[in-house]
């Protein structure tokens, strides 16, 4: 196992950074894979499946190479930051493949995007709900020229549900498997746990997903149980606030609903009506905001269409 640091440049008004890159196997056995977690600084069920995985590994059975990436935001990581990074507010999952010189967040999308993916024959980023953020085990793909064998991973991996993001419909734009797609590297985003916790359940299913879709590429010996089918959802849209205000959720994740019925409701806290938000169509719940504190134009939940 080789450890090296990528250096996030630094410049005028923008801190310079060091992280942690593991490269482990033989890249002259089998596929260069990366592996990552924590683009987002507070999503511990990824982090902790990755570490427990590197505990593990036996690198004298590596039928390929990895490039893994144990946490990709340590400055969101130690600020216990969601979504942003603290150095410029940015979502770091907005800004692949990167910029060299724009702000920190963008650095560290380019150095993370030249020194881990672009490597790599594929690419794997494992993400969880935010510290405010509830979801149901998914894996995204990108729609790209190397679509079908994103969605291979994807299904590899082994959640409830599979999504594919077309680009022209995507509510997202420069995620770091959309821009691994890009430059064909087929590549998906696999989301278990949330809300802060480090739950063993969800751990073990974000650690028994890795193994499953490096056992797919090759890199790892087949594993012995299979998984359940995911559902596949063909769309899904981002649900916002109407109002800023008080936000209360009647439905869980994964909860399968009839179109046009109530999913929860935002509470102006000047006073005034309800606003009630509906399903736009038939379809379940993805990931929820946990959090009552909405802005208006705040992000409510993602509702994928079945
Ligand atoms: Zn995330």
């Amino acid at each position: 196992m080789e450890r090296v640091n990528i250096r996030v440049s630094e410049a005028e008004g923008v801190v310079g950074s060091d992280v942690p890159l593991l490269i482990i196997g033989d890249a002259a056995r089998g596929p260069t894979v990366s592996v990552m977690a924590g683009v987002h600084g507070a999503e511990y069920v990824a982090m902790r499946a990755l570490q427990q995985f590197l505990d593990q590994v036996d690198e004298s059975r590596l039928q390929g190479c990895l490039r893994v990436v144990p946490i990709a935001n340590l400055a969101s990581f130690h600020a216990r930051s969601a979504f942003v990074t603290p150095h410029d507010g940015k979502n770091l999952n907005r800004c692949f493949p990167g910029d060299p010189r724009g702000s920190f967040s963008d650095r560290l999308a380019a150095a993370l995007f030249e020194n881990v993916i672009q490597p790599s024959a594929f690419h794997v980023d494992m993400h969880s709900g935010d510290l405010v953020e509830d979801l149901v085990p998914f894996a995204l793909y990108d729609e790209s020229p190397v679509s079908e064998k994103a969605r291979e991973m994807a299904h590899a991996y082994g959640l409830d549900y599979v999504i594919r993001v077309e680009r022209s419909e995507s509510p997202i734009a420069g995620t770091s498997s959309a821009a691994a797609a890009q430059v064909g590297v087929p590549a998906i985003t696999a989301e278990v746990g949330g809300r802060g916790l480090v739950d063993r359940e969800s751990v073990q299913r974000h650690l028994t997903g890795l193994r499953r879709v490096l056992a797919h590429l090759g890199v790892l010996a087949a594993e012995p149980s299979s998984a359940t089918p995911s559902k596949e959802v063909g769309q899904w849209s981002w649900l916002r606030s109407p109002v800023a205000g008080w936000w209360e959720c009647d439905v869980r994740v994964g909860e399968e609903v009839a179109a046009g019925s109530r999913l929860g409701t935002v509470r102006p806290l000047g006073g005034g009506d309800y606003v009630d938000i509906t399903a736009p169509t038939r379809g379940t719940p993805l990931f929820v905001t946990t959090s009552p504190a909405v802005t208006d134009d705040g992000l409510l939940l993602g509702f994928g269409v079945l």
